[in-house]
């Protein structure tokens, strides 16, 4: 018996030894003042050895998040005093939010939204959808990634003729909340008996991906929480790219590293990564057939347009700006969490190769939009799943602002 506890020991030390831990990581608020700050800053991001932007540096004034790891820390504090730089703590210890966010008591049912899931959690309750829902779900595989797991997604119609609606979850892979809430909205378009939700599934089809990164999304289960890219690996140190910075618009002009180590190496080529190649060709074959390409990240609190390759006005910049404005204004109104609205490129950071650049860029799809959900920094990207319901209410609420103006808009035209 003794024995057998011991050999249970070692397995358990084992498997803990095997996941990436966080002790005592902290997590740092740094505001750039001048460009010379800012230079260094970006210098850091370049060749930091061991540090992680959370937040990358963008502009003066704006907040950069870092995540130190604690023999850095001395380090870091160094660099920042001789910058004349004051940063704050705003995560103290990494490894107790990871260890917090998922509920004690875990919940009952195979699947829901008061706790993170698996990836086959997921499959299972698509799975289950489609057995339920069979006149009106059809599943798609839209290919395997690089370790050969699936990519799925489901297509919601309710009749011939509608035009499509894309939602893309999932394609960093520790930003959890974000399949979480299109989960969440699939779920309400399947069963909300709201008249107004009702007339919008009627109206449209729609497309759902829980996770378009899906090897990512499982080693975040298994191994790091923090991870955030693919997880191919062509001969490099490092494994992995970030997928959205690999698709084929403007790939590696700005915002994107060339290190394979970087986590927003933009990959050895344009859709190098399986996993953006399949997904590509997958919404090309449908191409002709959706005006709405929505996407979902965290974290920052942001509703977010094309381009972030640069400053220059989409052709209906103006309808999109107003319609982001009305839908972040019914997403406080529902219980007060504030977003700011804008272009990728003066709102959050430059950044190019990204999934819904790609799609405006190549196929002019009117409706695009990219939400950076909650929260705006005390949790990041460890969001606690006691908050999953309504960061994903308070979404859809801005949803469905986004998706009347566009049934209004093209039944129209
Ligand atoms: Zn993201």
């Amino acid at each position: 018996m003794e024995i057998l506890r011991t050999i249970c020991l070692l397995i358990l030390a084992v498997v803990h030894a095997d996941r990436a831990t966080y002790d005592k990581y902290q997590v740092r608020r740094v505001v750039p003042e001048s460009q010379e700050q800012l230079e260094v800053l970006r210098d850091l991001e370049k060749n930091s050895n061991g540090l992680s932007f959370w937040v990358g540096p963008s502009r003066v004034q704006k907040a950069v998040d870092i995540m130190v790891p604690p023999h850095m820390l001395p380090q870091f504090d160094e660099i920042m005093a001789s910058l004349n730089l004051r940063s704050e703590v705003y995560i103290k210890n990494v490894q107790h939010l990871i260890d917090t966010e998922r509920p004690k008591v875990r919940p009952r049912a195979d699947f829901g939204w008061t706790d993170y899931y698996s990836l086959d959690a997921i499959y299972a309750w698509l799975d289950s959808l489609v057995e339920t829902y069979p006149e009106v779900l059809i599943p798609i595989t839209v290919g395997r990634t690089y370790e050969g797991r699936q990519i799925r997604g489901v297509k919601l119609s309710f009749k011939e003729g509608n035009r499509g609606v894309i939602l893309e979850g999932g394609i960093h892979a520790r930003e959890w909340i974000s399949p979480a809430t299109v989960t969440y909205i699939l779920n309400k378009l399947l069963t909300s008996q709201d008249p107004v939700m009702q007339d919008l599934v009627q109206s449209f089809d729609y497309y759902v991906f829980p996770s378009v990164n899906p090897d990512g999304y499982v080693y975040t289960h298994t191994t790091d929480r923090m991870w955030r890219k693919t997880r191919s690996q062509g001969g490099n140190r490092c494994f992995g790219a970030d997928a959205n910075r690999n698709f084929d618009f403007h790939w590696l002009e700005i915002g994107a590293s060339s290190s394979p180590c970087s986590d927003t190496y933009a990959g050895s080529a344009p859709f190098s990564e399986i996993e953006t190649r399949v997904l590509s060709e997958y919404l090309t074959s449908i191409a002709d057939q959706f005006d709405a390409y929505l996407t979902f990240h965290s974290y920052s609190q942001l509703l977010l347009f094309p381009y972030g390759h640069n400053n220059d006005n989409v052709s209906n910049y103006d309808e999109l700006l107003a319609l982001g404005q009305a839908a972040v204004s019914a997403l406080a109104n529902n219980n007060g969490t504030q977003y700011a609205v804008g272009n990728i490129y003066s709102t959050i950071y430059p950044t190019s190769g990204v999934s819904m650049d790609w799609v405006r860029g190549v196929f002019n799809t009117p409706y695009t939009y990219s939400w950076e959900l909650r929260d705006k920094g005390n949790h990041g990207f460890l969001l606690p799943a006691d908050q999953i319901i309504d960061t994903a209410e308070e979404t859809l609420v801005s949803l469905i602002v986004i998706l009347r103006h566009a049934k209004e808009k093209l039944g129209r035209n």
